[in-house]
């Protein structure tokens, strides 16, 4: 049987190993972190077309189980008047977002890929690969392990190895400037009705939040900023990060400063990066998905379920094509498009920054066109995107 070997325990790794199980393969997760490592405040949404994706491998059950819905989301000016309400959901969409801590939705892809007998390894980060004499190809650990498979699939994420071993010149992550910081808190006085997600334009930023039906309130906040480097993020607290976002949102009359300023140390704050294109995806023995090929800003809500969708795709062209170097070419190019695109949707609307009281007119006019639009089916290509698992991949 055809063993891969999967860099990357976050995402794309858990549900590539289960998707390629599934597809008659043997796969083993190698994931640089201990186990249990945690994201403090961060959280997801998967919309219709990742929770399909999940649905193909039978794998949605479990990221069900310890995530809620959303059905509407309502936008709010920097005024705090409301510019109108629809559903968060297209017409032909499917099933409804779900919204979720980043941890819980690591843990139940793992947990469910080890139920089904697939190796999950902790504490190995890969440091190097090398093609072996018989058409197999070994991994190398920075713990002095190596692992021998006979293919290499890279979900090790924005920062892949994997894409540096492949391709030295391969173009790294781009920084949009933008900081992002997102929070969860039980004790602001704000919630927001139940099943709806809460966005408002600030004049210096951009803030979103929802509350679970635990009482969490989740939020984030986008807010214009240059790279901070990795000392500076680790060293910054969470009363750092409330302050930096009280601040940035004082002025405006949406209750954003108010939910940060109740939020305790669950904050976490992220320079925000994206990759509009990785042009070498794979070569003959190593192949890239997820974040690994294609990171995307986070505005549109989409790199978890791009990721998802690429492991899916992945397993049945490794299924149906008769050798890996066809199967990944096929990957490509059904992936390659799709992914570039939600790339440039989301740098785009990262890019949408109001200044003057004139601009600020002009995008909440924007904004109630959008609804609009939205509500009349123009992001089926992104959300209502299926994936016919039993269709032949030719
Ligand atoms: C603030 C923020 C909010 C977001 N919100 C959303 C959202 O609402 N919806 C959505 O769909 N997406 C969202 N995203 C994007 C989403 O988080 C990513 O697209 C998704 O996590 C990509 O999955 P992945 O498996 O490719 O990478 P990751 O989830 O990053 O997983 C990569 C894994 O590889 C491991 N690893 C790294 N290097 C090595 C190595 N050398 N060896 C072994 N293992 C390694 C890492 O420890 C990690 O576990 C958001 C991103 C950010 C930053």
């Amino acid at each position: 049987m055809v063993h891969a070997l999967i860099i990357g325990g976050g995402i794309a790794g858990p549900v590539t190993a289960m998707a390629l199980r599934r597809a008659g393969l043997d796969a083993t997760v190698f994931e640089a972190y201990p186990r249990g490592a945690d994201d403090a405040g961060a959280f997801l949404v998967l919309f219709a077309n990742g929770l399909a994706a999940l649905a193909a491998v039978d794998a949605d059950g479990p990221v069900r189980a310890c995530s809620f819905p959303s059905r509407t989301v309502e936008f709010l000016g920097d005024t705090g008047a409301t510019l109108g309400t629809r559903p968060i959901a297209g017409p032909g969409d499917g099933p409804s977002p779900r919204t979720l801590p980043r941890a819980a939705l690591h843990r139940a892809l793992r947990e469910e890929a080890v139920r089904r007998g697939i190796p999950v390894a902790y504490g190995k980060r890969l440091v190097g690969t090398a093609a072996g004499p018989h058409g197999t190809v070994t991994a190398f650990f920075a713990d002095g392990t190596r692992a021998e498979g006979d293919l290499i699939v890279g979900a090790d994420g924005i920062h892949s190895r994997t894409r540096a071993l492949l391709d030295p010149a391969a173009p790294g992550p781009r920084h949009t400037g933008q900081l992002t910081v997102c929070g969860r808190t039980r004790d602001t006085g704000h919630r927001v009705p139940p099943g709806t997600y809460r966005m408002m334009y600030g004049r210096r930023g951009f803030f979103g939040c929802t509350t679970g039906p635990d009482g969490t309130t989740y939020w984030f906040a986008n807010v214009p900023g240059g790279e901070l480097s990795a000392a500076a993020l680790a060293s910054r607290t969470p009363g750092r990060w409330r302050r930096h976002v009280v601040e940035a949102f004082a002025d405006d009359g949406t209750p954003a400063a108010a939910i940060a300023a109740a939020t305790g140390d669950d904050i976490v704050g992220l320079n925000v990066y994206d990759i509009p294109s990785t042009p070498v995806w794979h070569d003959h023995h190593t192949v890239l998905v997820g974040d690994a090929a294609h990171a995307t800003a986070p505005n549109a809500a989409q790199g978890a379920s791009m990721a998802i969708e690429d492991g899916v795709v992945l397993a049945r062209c490794l299924r149906d094509l008769p050798d890996a170097g066809r199967a990944f070419a096929a990957y490509e190019r059904l992936r390659r498009e799709r992914v570039e695109r939600v790339v440039a949707l989301s740098a785009a609307m990262a890019g949408r920054v109001a200044r003057s009281a004139g601009e600020r007119r002009e995008r909440d006019a924007d904004v109630e066109r959008g609804m609009a639009r939205d509500t009349a089916g123009s992001t089926d290509w992104l959300t209502g995107y299926r994936i016919d698992w039993d269709a032949r991949v030719h």
